[in-house]
């Protein structure tokens, strides 16, 4: 995988993903929210006819090999307009499929990749469970060889797209080893007996976005499906750190959406007999939404820069993650304050980012375990959660 930006490359990128934003996307996406529409198969497939499911991942399986800021660039843009679609890129290259691509065997890649790639398939990741979400640790779902094969057993929650991927990603413990040293990967097609659906939730926001529980009753997968074993604890979640990238990107378009938004709204609306950015305090609250949302751009760049073939810095990730998820849900409220009533319909497209924004915030961890990271980097020492 290349480690250098091309800065024109990104540029051509970042253009044609705003085109469809704006052309393509942006007219679907407040209907798709209402209706909770699951982000229709043709449209995937298209994105994937545009490579832009394999930006970053190897040419190999037909990816495109580009640096990971590529394809942040191009969920940023559709982010700003369409979360459902940006999610369809941020899986593929941020998400289980990078970790596939780094973790996994070369028979994985030809097998589950490259359908990804071209949008016929989709792969969730499921971590989380009923009892075990900040301590992901605790995860009760088993994964087991037995005779050649794997046999996987437990429940997963809070799956997003849950019913609609084609393949998960389980986090199981794959022996009788205590905390996070019995933990493994494995690949489990969906229709595998055995695998079953809880009832699609109803999010606050995430709503183009199935999510559901995913069941595994004796469910029995060959023992070339697992893609880390356990013991390597380390490496399966320093991986899963840059689906932490995408997802602080997500909340980087919904902030800089909202900042847009409302730059344009507080030019428009006259109050008093003048526009709203007349007023000095409107303009202390726009700057103060621009400097939260900087702030955030710089810390994903930064935690994003260069890292190739290896991993990115796990203090850098969460300080990017944790100030990117709090920046898009301060900055929509304040969004939402200066449209007045306006940001409070569903018209004007505000509160939807707001829904949005706290969806991303708990999803990959919420802001209080990225700080426990974060001081847990700074100090050089863990601090145990259960004594
Ligand atoms: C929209 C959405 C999408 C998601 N997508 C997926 C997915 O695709 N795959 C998947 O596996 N999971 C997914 N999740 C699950 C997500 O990772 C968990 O919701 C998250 O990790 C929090 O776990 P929890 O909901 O059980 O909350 P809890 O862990 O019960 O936390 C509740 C509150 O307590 C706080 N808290 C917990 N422990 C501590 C502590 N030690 N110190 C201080 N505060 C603490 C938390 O910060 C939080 O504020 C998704 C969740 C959402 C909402």
């Amino acid at each position: 995988m290349e480690s250098v930006v091309d800065a024109d490359e990104q540029r051509a990128l970042k253009e044609v993903a705003a085109k469809l934003a704006v052309e393509r996307y942006a007219p679907k996406a407040e209907e798709w929210d209402r209706d909770r529409t699951a982000f229709p198969h043709e449209e995937r497939r298209y994105l994937g006819e545009l490579g832009f499911l394999g930006i970053a991942l190897p040419e190999r399986y037909g990816g495109g090999g580009a640096p990971l800021q590529h394809a942040l660039t191009v969920i940023e843009e559709l982010a700003k307009e369409c979360r459902p679609a940006a999610f369809q890129v941020f899986e593929s290259n941020t998400g289980p499929a990078q970790v596939v691509a780094r973790l996994g065997t070369e028979e994985q890649g030809e097998r589950f990749l490259r359908p990804i790639i071209r949008g016929e398939s989709t792969l969730a990741v499921a971590i989380s469970e009923p009892d075990a979400g900040s301590a992901a640790t605790d995860m009760k779902t088993r994964a087991v060889k037995a005779g050649g094969k794997v046999v996987v057993n437990g429940g997963k929650r809070w799956i997003s797209n849950g019913s609609e991927a084609d393949y998960y990603l389980v986090y199981a413990r794959m022996n009788d080893a205590p905390g996070s040293k019995a933990i493994g990967a494995v690949l489990v097609e969906a229709d595998r007996p055995g695998v079953s659906f809880g009832q699609r939730e109803r999010l606050m926001g995430f709503r183009g976005i199935p999510s559901a529980d995913v069941l595994f009753d004796d469910v029995e997968v060959p023992e070339e499906n697992i893609v880390i074993g356990p013991g390597r604890f380390r490496e399966l979640f320093g991986a899963f750190s840059i689906e932490r990238l995408g997802n602080a990107t997500m909340s980087l378009a919904i902030g800089q959406a909202a900042l847009d938004r409302t730059k344009r709204y507080v030019q428009e609306r006259t109050q008093f007999g003048k526009p709203l950015i007349e007023f000095q305090s409107v303009q202390m609250t726009l700057a103060d939404m621009l400097l939260q949302v900087e702030a955030a751009r710089l810390l994903i760049r930064r935690a994003a820069a260069d890292f190739g073939d290896g991993l990115p810095d796990s203090l850098e990730v969460s300080l990017a993650k944790c100030t990117a998820n709090e920046m898009a849900k301060r900055v929509t409220d304040l969004a939402m304050q200066l449209h007045g009533g306006n940001g409070y319909t569903e018209e004007f497209g505000i509160e939807r980012l707001h829904r949005d924004s706290h969806g991303w915030a708990l999803a990959g961890g919420t802001p209080a375990m990225q700080r426990i990271r974060i001081v847990s980097e700074l100090l050089g020492r863990s601090f145990d959660q259960r004594r």
